[in-house]
């Protein structure tokens, strides 16, 4: 916690990368350090000061790799289809396997589901990179919704009756998985759950949600484009309307805040710790110093 004579402001405990996006990060890193020609399909994380900063050191970002004859593919923190990875490799590329271990133990729990004659229905958004990876790893479709409605809707062409199995993707909040979840209870004789819910992702949320609750002003610091960060802003925001999403210290109006006593700070998992740490800096220095604490 720092606080002023006016000010506290209020760290959430844990702020910065969380463990698979550093791994992927130093992954990225070693292999540009050993190897030439490498390259990546889309971001490996979702913040621009990151992606920046490995394009500085020579990674290239493309879109698709049919063009590609050789060279290094590193496979982002979400995945990537397994026959998206095994064609590269007859293309004679290298891979560099970044994806993060929960998110494998998530394709890992989908093929189990599937294995034992579930049909897999997963909690999540389909067009994210890790929902893709996750629909690669089966042999069979499987169905991918994000809200209730969207199960109602599938529920007209899907056979949601008999037995399903359930994943979530890994950064979702389990209050939406929660109430998607006692909607398919009211429409299916058997379902088999595997909380593939990340526990780093879920810890954050707890804690943010018990610092909005406490706070005159939530900030979420990160990107726009970061799905797990967006999600931390919206449920902040309804256990605290007085919240805002910010990208970095720039972004933030001093008059946002300007008659908050108490004001918590939270990030997603790939927003770099020293963008936090401005966010902290400029909403104390617009008072007389104060002192800061964790939450
Ligand atoms: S949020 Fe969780 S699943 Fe995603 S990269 Fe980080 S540790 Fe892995």
């Amino acid at each position: 916690m720092s606080t002023t004579s006016n000010r506290t402001v209020i760290m959430a405990k844990e702020v910065g990368f969380c463990f698979g996006v550093k791994r992927a990060i130093n992954l990225t890193k070693q292999a540009l350090s050993e190897r030439d020609g490498v390259f990546i399909l889309g971001d490996l994380v979702h913040n621009k000061r990151v992606t920046d900063e490995l394009e500085g050191k020579g990674l290239r970002k493309v879109d698709d790799y049919s063009s590609e004859q050789k060279g290094t593919m590193v496979i982002r923190a979400h995945g990537l289809p397994k026959e998206r990875v095994a064609e590269a490799k007859l293309r004679g590329i290298d891979v560099v396997d970044a994806t993060c271990p929960i998110v494998l133990r998530a394709q890992e729990a989908a093929q189990t589901l599937e294995r034992d004659g579930y049909q897999v229905v997963i909690v999540g958004d389909k067009n994210h990179a890790e929902i893709k990876g996750i629909l690669g790893a089966l042999e069979n479709p499987a169905l991918v919704v994000d809200s209730i409605e969207e199960l109602h809707e599938a529920k007209r062409s899907f056979r949601l009756l008999r037995k399903i199995g359930v994943i979530f993707q890994t950064t979702h909040a389990l209050e939406l998985c929660n109430s998607i979840v006692n909607e398919m209870l009211m429409m299916c004789k058997e379902i088999r759950i595997i909380n593939t819910i990340c526990r780093p992702v879920q810890n954050r949320q707890d804690d943010a949600l018990d610092l909005a609750e406490k706070v005159d002003l939530m900030i979420v610091v990160g990107s726009t484009t970061s799905a797990n960060t967006v999600e931390l802003a919206a449920l902040c925001r309804h256990h605290n309307a007085n919240t805002i999403h910010v990208q970095n210290a720039d972004e933030l109006d001093p008059e946002t805040y300007s008659n908050c006593k108490i004001v918590g700070i939270a990030s997603g998992l790939s927003t770099p710790e020293d963008l936090v740490e401005a966010v902290r800096l400029k909403v104390l220095s617009d008072e007389p110093a104060l002192a800061t604490t964790s939450a």
